[in-house]
């Protein structure tokens, strides 16, 4: 490096770099795609041992970033005031990460990846066997090693921060205990007077038999339809549907599809192109780039729920895609009015699975999983007394009985993943896609006639311009504030599900 670069001239040097070191994650993320989509079962020791290679050689190319002083100048230089605009983004984002990654000795790193390896095996026989002891050791160790990373990272306020922070950038435990205090104080009221009123029109019953392929066919036109570019992507299958970004031209996703199930296909195609969506809307020429990048798993959420719950579940959607859905199933579809399809596909009952929950009580699961990992990172909470907490929060906040641990404390992979401070992010995306959408119908005229129309491009042209065009260039917070003049808040989400539900309930 010359002596003599000016400070852009070293932003370009790291955003070479930068780039250059993306080019081995989207190899580790094929490999992991395969993983999950194709790879024949003999192959899952030596694929294990080939993504932990390559993600050594990820984890020594970011930290490489720095080794001739680069980033460190250039974050002096912004600290003085001489870096503006875009190039700050990049500098000041790559820095936290980095400085993150430099605080985590590797043999820390190393020992949370071979215990999470060890419990998630564990976790599967406990949950088939119902037997909580069994991981409780496991759930106990990570909870040891997620603490000591945060205490490594660092971070003000609650110690649950500095995992939060990994997954949502700025956000803290103690905005999120106010906003999902708040939303939580409007539920469980809420979901009480839903159980005791009935809709305005008996749901349909609409179980059948699907053939697989033409469920396959009507995936893809509704992915299609929502602007889903196929030569940058393609649709598969796998256990638990995602969407995966190698690159900003090879964006995929997958769905799942159950014979006499048609709704878990469609809604899963549904929110995992929204996913999608928000990759293939970013800027091409900053791909593995912070400008290039999702601002935060949130932002990345609220994409994906912006359109499963906002337009997926609304009538306008369906005012375009139901005829088609009849031609396509007649049975037992064509006996079905819209009117018994929209009543049928968002009835809100309590329930003990998160991933099959409705949209109303969807965020009571999210509350309780959160109030308990944050007791646990901060040590309030002891992983003993996880099943009896369990129960307790489950009858208080959705007013069941959790029969088994099984259908408990067990159901969900993330602990034993040892993902701490991620399913925040779940409810996060759901409060911000409520804010955003909020805004986009008061700016785009018509819209709930045009999407009746068919016209989702106005949609996909609305979060292009105002969130995928801007990578990381703005926070989740600042990204709202431009958005609804307004920080996050759970006044959006409460809106839409009073006003949607009262009129499904005649409350
Ligand atoms: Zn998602």
């Amino acid at each position: 490096m010359k002596k003599t670069a000016t400070s852009s001239e070293k932003v370009k040097i790291l955003l070479k770099r930068l780039q250059e070191a993306s080019h081995l994650s989207a190899a580790a993320a094929l490999l992991h795609w395969d993983e999950l989509v194709s790879m024949p079962p003999q192959a899952a020791e030596a694929r294990s041992k080939v993504i932990g290679h390559i993600s050594g050689l990820v984890h020594q190319a970011a930290l490489g970033l720095d080794s001739d002083g680069l980033l460190t100048e250039l974050h002096e230089a912004l600290d003085e005031g001489k870096i503006k605009g875009k190039n700050a983004v990049i500098v000041k984002d790559t820095w936290k990460s980095i400085s993150r990654q430099k605080k985590l000795p590797e043999s820390l790193i190393k020992e949370i990846s071979e215990v999470t390896s060890k419990a998630q095996h564990v976790w599967t026989v406990a949950r088939k066997n119902n037997e909580f002891k069994l991981f409780q050791p496991y759930l106990e160790k990570l909870v040891v090693l997620r603490r000591r990373e945060a205490e490594l990272v660092g971070c003000e306020g609650s110690l649950y921060n500095a995992l939060l922070d990994h997954y949502e950038p700025e956000m803290t435990a103690e905005v999120l205990a106010e906003v999902f205090g708040d939303l939580k104080d409007f539920l469980v009221p809420f979901i009480k007077k839903i159980k005791k009123a009935k809709p305005l029109i008996s749901p349909a019953k609409t179980t059948g038999h699907f053939p697989i392929e033409k469920q396959k066919e009507f995936n893809r036109m509704i992915a299609a339809e929502m602007g889903y570019d196929f030569g940058s992507g393609l649709l598969a299958e796998s256990a638990h549907p995602m969407s995966s970004k190698i690159h900003a031209h090879d964006v995929r996703i997958t769905t799942r599809y159950r014979e006499e199930d048609l709704f878990y296909s469609i809604f899963s195609t549904i929110h995992e192109v929204g996913h999608a969506l928000y990759e293939q809307g970013q800027p091409q020429e900053y791909s593995g780039t912070p400008l290039g990048e999702a601002v935060s798993l949130g932002i990345h959420e609220s994409q994906s729920r912006l359109w499963e719950i906002n337009l997926g579940l609304s009538r306008p959607f369906w005012t375009y895609f139901y005829p088609k859905l009849q031609k396509t199933f007649p049975a037992p579809f064509s006996k079905i009015s819209l009117d018994q399809f929209y009543a049928t596909i968002n009835q809100v009952q309590p329930s003990l699975i998160r991933t099959e929950a409705d949209e109303v009580t969807y965020h009571l699961h999210i509350i309780l999983r959160f109030e308990i990992e944050k007791g646990l990172i901060e040590g309030t909470v002891e992983v003993k007394d996880l099943p009896k907490i369990w129960r307790k929060k489950v009858k208080d906040y959705l007013g069941i009985e959790v029969p088994s641990d099984r259908e408990g404390v067990l159901q969900d992979v993330h602990w034993a993943g040892g993902l701490m401070g991620y399913f925040p992010t779940y409810t996060l995306g759901t409060l911000y896609a409520a804010q955003f959408y909020s805004s986009m119908a008061k700016q785009i005229v018509d819209l709930p006639k045009k999407v009746a129309q068919g016209n989702l491009s106005v949609v996909r042209e609305w979060l292009k311009a105002h969130i995928h065009t801007y990578g990381r260039q703005y926070s989740a917070e600042q990204l709202a504030k431009r958005i609804s003049k307004e920080k996050l808040n759970s006044r959006y989400l409460k809106d839409h599900l009073q006003t949607k539900f009262s009129e499904i309930y005649c409350l």
